[in-house]
């Protein structure tokens, strides 16, 4: 049966070496997330920020340490459980040549415009969407329009959404949007996770000064950890 995330995270000493290239990009990295926090995780490039985003994903095992996720390691999660139960903004937005609703909706059994509105709305979106003559039905892609990078990141986000996720997380997901734009993402976010744990990995202190607890990375190491003002 299905497991409802509650969305507890803890990382207990993860070290990570990537196998190809021997890189140690996480190293002893402890911290932990309540269900309904916010968490914003900040570093320079290369400090392994998005190394542990991918991590709680599972898309690589800990070389050390353990992964916990409602208590129970990671490893003996079900997979498909655990991700049609998170909502994940990649770095590196990837928008197939289909519609903006198809792109939206995807990984859901069905499309439902309903859904895919409300998620363009809380992605601050669907105003632009609807300045497009074919609205969401816009082929985008190699055979369609080209989005801008902000717009990209929009739909992706209105993706992660969609299906209302108990764990959020986005990776630097708000980078190309300007700071009106961001606030007001933000601001939706904040309505539809409450009570539920996003993850934000960011660069402008703007996106994270209404966290809960904040992680500074340096060299795949957590440097410091605590809520904007103590930092
Ligand atoms: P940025 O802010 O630039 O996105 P980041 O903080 O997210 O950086 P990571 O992408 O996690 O940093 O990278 C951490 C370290 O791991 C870097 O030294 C990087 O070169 C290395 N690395 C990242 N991805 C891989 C990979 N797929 N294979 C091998 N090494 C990698």
């Amino acid at each position: 049966e299905t497991h409802t995330l509650s969305g507890r995270v803890e990382f207990k000493n993860v070290d990570f070496i990537y196998p190809d290239t021997g890189i140690h990009a996480l190293k002893n990295v402890s911290f932990s997330i309540n269900p309904g926090e916010k968490l914003a995780i900040i570093g320079r490039t290369g400090s392994g920020k998005s190394t542990l985003a991918n991590i709680l994903l599972r898309m690589y095992d800990v070389s050390n340490g353990e992964v916990l996720i409602d208590g129970k390691n990671i490893k003996l999660l079900n997979l498909n459980d655990f991700r049609s139960q998170t909502g994940f903004v990649p770095q590196d937005v990837f928008l197939f040549s289909d519609t903006i609703a198809h792109n939206i909706a995807f990984g859901q059994d069905t499309v439902n415009m309903n859904d895919v509105e409300q998620a363009a709305k809380n992605a601050a979106v669907y105003n632009n969407i609807m300045e497009f003559e074919n609205q969401f039905e816009t082929f985008i892609g190699e055979r369609g329009i080209t989005l801008s990078g902000g717009q990209k990141q929009r739909v992706s986000i209105a993706r992660a959404i969609i299906n209302s996720p108990k764990l959020l997380i986005f990776d630097d997901s708000l980078s190309a949007v300007d700071t009106k734009t961001e606030e007001s993402i933000l601001r939706n976010l904040g309505k539809i996770m409450q009570g539920k744990t996003s993850i934000i990995i960011a660069h402008r202190v703007s996106t994270i000064k209404n966290s809960d607890k904040i992680l500074v990375l340096d060299d795949g190491k957590i440097i410091e950890q605590g809520k904007h003002e103590e930092l």
